[in-house]
């Protein structure tokens, strides 16, 4: 861990309104894998080439049994201590806002509320025809899910390359980075846009950023870079 300058801990540890940011590698530690990490790949497709609309179009029987294969594996993983130490945060801090890309639902698992799922949700069905939305959690859904009201195909109520974030979400989350003192950034590649910008929205509006990360992203706009695995960090970081 780099060493904490006086100025930023005074900030952080008076700090009345904090913004954490989410990303794959908060969960790394509790099995699931990242994008980008090991174990990534699946039956050599990347998930940049599953998780698109094109993909869905051309084989959505494909894109299913990815989808199928990753909530079954989601279902047998557990919260690990970041995700709890957030709901330590959550409630300590008074204005906590917590934006996550993740699809996993760990944070909600952990016992965080009001989580902004950025990237949506793999727990949820969207139709393709009526834009229902089911929450689902069933391990043994059929390879083409069909909508309960319209019976067309439903797809994975999840944010894929490409698409547009809901808008009131991003509102939100933007609201958040612009409103806070501190900004806590976790687990995140910064590839993906727009949460790839959220530290320096925040950084611009007056807050401390603090990145947790094995491998830092966030040299030109970090304050604070702690180095290594979030489970690890995270608690020692908070006490
Ligand atoms: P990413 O895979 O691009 O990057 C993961 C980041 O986590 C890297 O910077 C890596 O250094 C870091 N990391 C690895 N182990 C860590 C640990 N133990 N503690 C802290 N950090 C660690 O992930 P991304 O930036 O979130 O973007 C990829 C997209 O993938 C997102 O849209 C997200 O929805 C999706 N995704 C979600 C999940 C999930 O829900 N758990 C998993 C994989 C991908």
């Amino acid at each position: 861990m780099s060493e904490i300058k006086p100025g930023i801990k005074k900030k952080i540890a008076s700090t009345r309104s904090m913004t954490v940011l989410t990303g794959a590698g908060i969960s790394a530690e509790s099995g699931v894998p990242t994008f980008r990490g090991p174990g990534g790949l699946w039956k050599n497709h990347k998930p940049e080439d599953l998780a698109t609309p094109e993909a869905f179009q051309r084989d959505p029987a494909l894109v299913w049994q990815w989808y199928q294969w990753r909530r079954k594996l989601f279902s047998t993983k557990k919260p690990n201590a970041a995700h709890k130490a957030l709901v330590t945060l959550e409630n300590t801090v008074e204005h906590f806002t917590l934006i996550t890309q993740n699809v996993d639902g760990l944070h909600q698992a952990a016992g965080s509320t009001d989580v902004i799922t950025l990237h949506g949700d793999i727990w949820a069905l969207r139709c393709t025809n009526c834009g229902r939305t089911f929450e689902d959690t069933a391990l043994d859904l059929p390879p083409l899910p069909k909508c309960l009201a319209c019976e067309h195909l439903l797809r994975p109520h999840i944010v894929w390359f490409g698409e547009s974030i809901d808008s009131k979400k991003l509102n939100t989350a933007l609201g958040a980075c612009h409103s806070c003192d501190v900004m806590l950034v976790i687990g995140t590649s910064g590839l993906v846009q727009p949460a790839a910008s959220f530290a320096a929205i925040a950084k611009g509006a007056g807050a401390k950023v603090v990145e947790i990360n094995p491998e830092p992203v966030l040299e030109d706009c970090a304050d604070l870079s702690l180095v290594g695995p979030a489970a690890e960090i995270l608690p020692q970081f908070i006490d």
